[in-house]
């Protein structure tokens, strides 16, 4: 699903996702559907399907979004300087797929690594993971 075309990926997204996914636009603080969850499981790229983050690496961070202390696998996502906005941040991309997920920052738990990859809600679905299995 990584060759979808542009408008293709514009008609399967809501306006907000697509300002987010492909324009790099930020989700409201405390907004997102993923923020509190605590499910078992694997959050997956909305547009492509590829296995961005685990549940086991989530963790409250009071931010507003929801963070993880690392990628599900480094080879599925690409970090890239982003110096938007006056600042210099370094922004994570899906790499199948191109699309914006988030940020990282250094702020992230200390014993884990210290990073925080601060991800909108609305570029994620989430698969429901149980004992190897997917549920709904
Ligand atoms: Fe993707």
């Amino acid at each position: 699903m990584s060759n979808l075309s542009e408008e293709e990926i514009r008609q399967k997204l809501t306006p907000e996702q697509y300002e987010i996914l492909r324009n790099g636009a930020t989700e409201p603080p405390f907004t997102g559907k993923y923020l509190k969850e605590k499910g078992e499981g694997i959050y997956i790229c909305v547009v492509c399907g590829e296995e961005l983050f685990s549940s086991d690496t989530k963790f409250e961070s009071g931010t507003g979004w929801p963070s993880f202390t690392e990628p599900k696998n480094k080879k599925h996502i690409d970090l890239v300087l982003d110096k938007s906005h006056g600042m210099e941040r370094v922004e994570v991309k899906c790499k199948k797929c191109g699309s914006h997920l988030g940020h990282v920052f250094q702020d992230g738990p200390s014993n884990s690594g210290g990073n925080r990859f601060c991800i909108n809600s609305v570029c994620l679905n989430f698969k429901k993971i149980k004992g190897g299995v997917e549920y709904n």
